[in-house]
């Protein structure tokens, strides 16, 4: 290689593994400092969950999945095939590894750490977007509050005492309480059986394909490149340097790799010393025409959907389902989330709905992403964000970069250290 090493020590260049929003964001913040960057995926731009989530940057509502009241709901949910929570009958010892793993991190101490954990990453999360805007993604980020909805007030207490236990952690979130008929004045799609709803305000939402890809642009634009179907079955370290080769034998140099694959981080990042299990909790999503436009995103905390406004229709998510990220799309899913959520929603064409697809949270066992150096000097990874990839990709990306260039870890990746 011809440039192995800067005069200041950091790389010259680097591989990221990954074309998710935390890959291409990572890629696009080393780019800041100066670096060759090459982005390569085993198929192409957004293929992973940064395709089709629901598009919400909701710094006021990044809970850490490992919440105690996951445990009892997700021991319910065994009994019951259509709970938005899925855990099929499966000899996977290794899913059933993490299974164990996480549920004894279904502690309120566990929680509170990733909560706190999480902080800094919330404050700076917007800003991160914007640095991305403003140095030429041209996908635009909307403002607009996120409106959870309920079918009886007391049914929106849950919601209450987690936003009231995330502030007593330090996060900041503004909400209000609603009547059905306040909800009704603004969404012509709620129905008479929602009686009440709560309004985060200070969030935001996305067209997560079309950012993603328009980052992917501004990358190539900056003189990064990104290769299609370069699947990575080998990290080859050498002296101050790294292959890393495709399954069809097709191979990269560069100073450092960083891995950043999403559900599929176990695989490359187990050799490196990270033992933090990551496993897929796959979402589905699907697109339905509206009689009326959607002012803004609906939660259905209840049946655990999220609905977002989505090229001139409305995305609708939900499920969290442990399989093998590749399995395949299960349409009895898709028709748990149209039978829980067509009697509180009205004006939705769900049988004229496209772009129906599944996709892999990144789920870790104790809640909190890995981020930062592994074992091997030069290689890095990046992932496990579970719910809230899209929102924290960026933060993710900048403070990556900036731990590759300078070789400190940021305080604020502390508590994601993979090798923890
Ligand atoms: C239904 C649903 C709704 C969601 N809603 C939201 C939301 O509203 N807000 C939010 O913040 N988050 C949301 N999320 C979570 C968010 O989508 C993820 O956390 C985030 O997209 C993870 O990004 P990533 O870049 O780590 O992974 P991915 O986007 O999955 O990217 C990983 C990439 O790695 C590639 N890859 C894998 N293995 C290899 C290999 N060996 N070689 C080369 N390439 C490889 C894959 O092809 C893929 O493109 C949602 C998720 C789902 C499923």
């Amino acid at each position: 290689m011809d440039d192995l090493d800067r005069t200041d020590g950091g790389p010259r260049s680097v591989i990221v593994v990954g074309a998710g929003i935390v890959g291409l964001s990572t890629a696009w913040f080393l780019q800041e400092h100066g670096i060759r960057v090459t982005v390569v995926d085993r198929e192409g731009i957004a293929a992973g969950s940064s395709w089709g989530n629901a598009g919400w940057l909701s710094p006021g509502l990044a809970i850490p999945l490992n919440e105690p009241a996951v445990l009892r709901y997700g021991l319910r949910s065994l009994l019951d095939r259509q709970a938005p929570l899925h855990i099929p009958p499966s000899s996977d010892v290794r899913l059933w590894t993490f299974l164990t793993r996480f549920a004894a991190n279904c502690t309120n101490r566990s929680w509170t750490r990733a909560v706190r954990a999480n902080l800094p990453f919330n404050d700076e999360c917007l800003e991160a977007f914007d640095l991305l805007t403003s140095g030429g993604v041209e996908a635009p980020t909307v403002d607009a509050p996120i409106t959870a909805m309920f079918e009886t007030a007391e049914q929106s207490s849950t919601l209450i005492a987690e936003l009231d236990r995330l502030g007593d952690a330090g996060q900041k979130v503004t909400w209000t309480q609603l009547t059905g008929s306040e909800l009704r004045e603004h969404f012509p799609q709620v129905t008479d059986r929602i009686g009440a709803g709560i309004r985060l305000d200070g969030q935001r939402y996305v067209d997560p394909g079309r950012f993603v890809e328009s980052l992917a642009r501004a990358v190539v634009s900056r003189g990064g490149t990104i290769r299609h179907r370069f699947e990575v079955t080998a990290i080859r370290r050498h002296e101050r340097a790294y292959t890393v080769q495709s399954a069809n034998g097709r191979t990269v140099n560069a100073n450092a790799v960083v891995v950043a694959t999403g559900a599929w981080l176990g695989g490359l990042a187990r050799k490196w010393g990270v033992r933090v299990p990551v496993r897929a909790g796959r979402g589905y999503s699907f697109t339905v025409p509206t009689d009326q436009p959607v002012p803004g995103p609906m939660y259905l905390p209840d049946i655990r959907v999220a609905c977002t406004p989505y090229q001139g229709g409305l995305r609708v998510a939900g499920t969290m389902e442990f399989r093998r990220p590749d399995d395949p799309l299960y349409p009895a899913r898709v028709n748990a989330i149209i039978a829980s959520a067509r009697p509180l929603l009205k004006g939705l064409r769900w049988d004229e709905r496209t772009d129906t697809w599944v996709g892999s949270r990144p789920v870790s066992a104790d809640g909190r992403p890995v981020i930062g150096a592994t074992a091997a000097p030069g290689l890095y990874v990046a992932g496990g964000h579970g719910m809230w990839g899209l929102t924290h990709g960026p933060v993710t990306g900048r403070l990556l970069a900036e731990q590759i260039v300078t070789g400190k870890q940021p305080e604020t990746l502390r508590p994601f250290d993979p090798l923890r």
